[in-house]
């Protein structure tokens, strides 16, 4: 797919103040990010970090204190009435709680945006149809969304964001009041829109889970602030800030009990991880009969990230001062990430 023209979105030192009767409330300070068109970006921070600011700038639903966020060259916040509505057309959204009409027909829920556009029912419901189609719904167009399953209502929610054919598609955490397998399912689906479309799509969640298998690109927010950004696999290998490290944990849980780290301790107790061909290296058996040290393999295990496979080792390496450190030479030429574990 050549790359698409449209879909950018950059934040340029947004700022957002909520006046409250008590006190203001600070939601994003100086916050700087640019999604390329065509891309899934991922944000992820913990309840209250200011993502759900963030995204509802980019529809024009909040507009920030200062800076700009420029959609495509248009900068949102300085949009109102027709234009902002004719801005906010090309641009869809999902939530956690689908915000579907329960007693109305799943066709006319995803028909709806087109039906306040002034699009004819006959057009509007035929549209319906086509996206519900595509993302597997057909048979279920003459239900009521009330008479479906949490995944299913994610589905009509998707294909009420794509109805208007939007370049940029929003997901406030989409996926967080869904199963692990539909999780995967409606991920699955968001990559298929973003391949087969070139829609760009800008994801908040605090689930890294969600992170590892759909974006490519990350930004790490805590209190209003983005504290860490770069590409999901860099950030997996060599996450920086704190808040990172606890996020990366959750998939790829980081170590060994703290009892057998003081009982190992010292020298050569270290922890590596490997990508893709890394993992399918003769590691251990090079580092004994090429430098003659001696391995206790206390953990390993390995997962996918975005396309790649992620394997993490954990081995305490014993040998003379001269041979550890021949050792840690050959592993930090061979493998992505060696750390010490402490
Ligand atoms: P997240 O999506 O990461 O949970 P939010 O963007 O919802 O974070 O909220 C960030 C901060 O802004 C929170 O302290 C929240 O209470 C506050 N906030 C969000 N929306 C409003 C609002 N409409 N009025 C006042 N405060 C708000």
């Amino acid at each position: 797919m050549s790359t698409p023209a449209e879909g950018r979105i950059v934040f340029e030192d947004v700022s957002k103040t909520f006046t409250g009767r008590a006190a203001d409330t600070a939601a994003l300070r100086g916050v700087s990010l640019e999604v390329a068109p065509g891309t899934i970006y991922g944000v992820i921070g913990y309840s209250g970090a200011g993502k759900s600011t963030l995204i509802r700038l980019v529809n024009g639903l909040e507009h920030p204190t200062s800076g700009r966020v420029v959609v495509d060259g248009i900068d949102v916040g300085s949009l109102q009435g027709a234009r902002l509505r004719t801005a906010q057309k090309r641009t869809g959204m999902i939530f956690q709680q689908f915000n579907l009409l329960e007693t109305v027909k799943v066709r006319d829920n995803v028909a709806l945006p087109l039906r306040l556009d002034g699009v004819g029912k006959t057009a509007a419901r035929a549209r319906a149809d086509e996206v519900l189609e595509f993302v597997g719904l057909g048979e279920k167009a003459d239900n009521h969304a009330g008479e479906l399953s949490g995944g299913q209502k994610q589905r009509v929610g998707i294909a009420r964001a794509l109805v208007r054919n939007p370049k940029i598609l929003l997901s406030d955490e989409a996926t967080s009041a869904l199963d692990p397998t539909t999780t995967g399912q409606i991920i699955e689906l968001l990559r298929s829109i973003n391949r087969e479309y070139g829609t760009t799509i800008l994801v908040v969640t605090h689930e890294m889970d969600v992170i590892k298998d759909l974006a490519e690109e990350v930004a790490v927010m805590a209190a209003g602030e983005v504290v860490e950004q770069g590409t999901v696999l860099e950030t997996f290998l060599h996450p920086k800030a704190d808040i990172t490290r606890d996020f990366v944990t959750t998939v790829i849980p980081q170590g060994i009990p703290q009892r057998v780290v003081e009982h190992l301790g010292g020298d050569g107790l270290w922890r590596l991880l490997l990508v893709d061909d890394q993992v399918t290296q003769p590691l251990v058996s090079d580092l004994i009969t090429g430098i003659g040290v001696s391995i206790n393999m206390l953990h390993a295990d390995m997962t996918e990230i975005r396309d790649h496979t992620v394997g993490q080792m954990i081995l305490k390496v014993t040998g003379t001062p001269e041979q550890v450190a021949a050792a840690h030479a050959f592993l930090e030429a061979r493998v992505a990430h060696v750390e010490e574990v402490v």
